[in-house]
């Protein structure tokens, strides 16, 4: 694969870094905005904004279609994207990347076009008590269809993935196994190298959820050694309605395609149809053109940062976040597994979650309240909703002080 496009910068500075980003200084109920929801999608760097914007002004076209000049332009740049994209995350070719409109697309791309061909009555999903609903239900959908089942593997109460009950679980019947990366909920950061292992020996393949890994730390796909890695743009600097999935191509050329249309196909006729070679067999009709541009300037942005220090960043975050809300008084983090990203998921006691939140907006702090997309988690605690804080590379600690001080003030007026 090409080098990066530039050389990461020798330090990391929180405060340039943070000046990439105009909404963050943006005021919300009169109060300057501090935006701990980066889990939930991320803010976007100026440079982003602007490839769009230049897209559209200047280069705008469909991709793939025609000969004249924009679209070669519109072309290159969409495809440009890919190339990016697969140094990124350490795809062998870009062709082993399908872009997709996120991890939601992506793994449904593998349920029916991957999983649902071959599943028959009696053969089991496996999935993890952590997962987002993106990671379940296409599963789900697929398994009632086809008359197979999901089972699930344990989490200890920290959070953490219980690694011998997941192997326990690869049994025979197990057709594919699904875990996430890291957590959206409680941070943890699962050891996905060894349990790609396991499915190896096994035979079974694994799709990794890696939707709040990339945008956090360096990932490596074929060192993970699993066989489908997703992942979302927009938590990644890039625009929504963007991200990919990554599978070998011997993986991808045997799978057949599950959107039909334009694009997508060699030859078709009446009397049948052959279809295009990956990953655009799987890239059926327009895609997000400028979205995938805007994606590739971010891509570069955070090549530019260094993926270790953003990873570096924002555990210092974290540990500085935990160690000031772990002397509030009735506060419960839920997710404390060593291994953790900078998401911080808590209750309060006597307060609802949603009421905190609401709370906190008024002090201009953005934290997301609710079952963020994990209802089994939240079954598994025993709890409707928690709080979640998630930080990114740009924020601050005077963002974390006035956090805390916050939710102290809130915390008093609710309990
Ligand atoms: N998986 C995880 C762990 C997530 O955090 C999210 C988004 O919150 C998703 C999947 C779904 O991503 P998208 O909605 O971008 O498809």
């Amino acid at each position: 694969m090409s080098a990066p496009l530039r050389e990461p910068l020798p330090a990391f500075d929180p405060l340039r870094v943070r000046a990439d980003f105009p909404l963050l200084t943006r005021t919300v109920h009169g109060k300057p905005l501090v935006y701990f929801d980066s889990a939930n999608t991320s803010q976007k760097p100026a440079l982003v904004i602007e490839a769009v914007d230049r897209f559209y002004r200047q280069h705008n076209a469909n991709v793939a279609r025609a000969v004249h000049a924009l679209s070669e332009e519109a072309t290159a740049a969409y495809e440009g994207a890919r190339v990016a994209l697969a140094r990124f995350i350490g795809a062998g070719t870009p062709d082993e990347l399908v872009l997709t409109s996120g991890t939601t697309m992506a793994i449904n791309l593998v349920a029916y076009s991957y999983l649902q061909p071959q599943l028959k009555p009696g053969d089991t999903v496996l999935v993890t008590q952590m997962e987002h609903h993106a990671n379940i239900v296409p599963w789900q959908l697929v398994c009632a269809r086809n008359g197979a089942t999901l089972k699930v593997a344990p989490i200890s109460e920290r959070g953490e993935l219980i690694v011998e009950r997941f192997v326990e679980l690869l049994t025979p019947e197990v057709k594919l196994a699904g875990v996430t990366h890291v957590s959206n909920v409680l941070g943890t950061v699962n050891p996905v190298r060894e349990l790609a292992r396991e499915c190896r020996r096994r035979g079974i393949p694994l799709l990794v959820d890696g939707s709040q890994a990339v945008p956090h730390m360096a990932v490596d796909v074929q060192t993970i050694g699993c066989d489908f890695y997703a992942f979302t743009g927009h938590k990644m600097c890039g625009p929504t309605g963007t991200g990919g999935l990554w599978a070998r191509r011997e993986r991808l050329s045997a799978m057949p395609p599950f959107f039909g249309g334009g694009e997508m196909i060699r030859e078709v006729r009446f009397s049948g149809t052959t279809f295009a070679d990956p990953p655009h067999r799987f890239e059926a009709g327009t895609p997000n053109i400028a979205g995938f541009v805007g994606l590739g300037a971010a891509v570069q942005y955070l090549e530019r940062l260094g993926m270790a220090n953003v990873f570096a960043r924002e555990r210092e975050l974290l540990a500085y976040a935990s160690d000031a809300l772990r002397s509030m008084p009735g506060l419960r983090i839920i997710g404390e597994a060593p291994d953790k990203a900078a998401v911080i998921s808590f209750l309060v006691a006597g307060a609802h979650a949603h009421d905190l939140a609401t709370l906190l907006d008024l002090e201009g702090i953005a934290v997301r309240s609710g079952h963020h997309c994990a209802h089994p988690l939240m079954q598994f605690y025993g709890v409707p909703a928690t709080c979640r804080a998630s930080f990114a590379f740009y924020n601050t600690t005077d963002e974390i002080d006035r956090f805390v001080a916050a939710l102290d003030k809130v915390r008093r007026l609710l309990v």
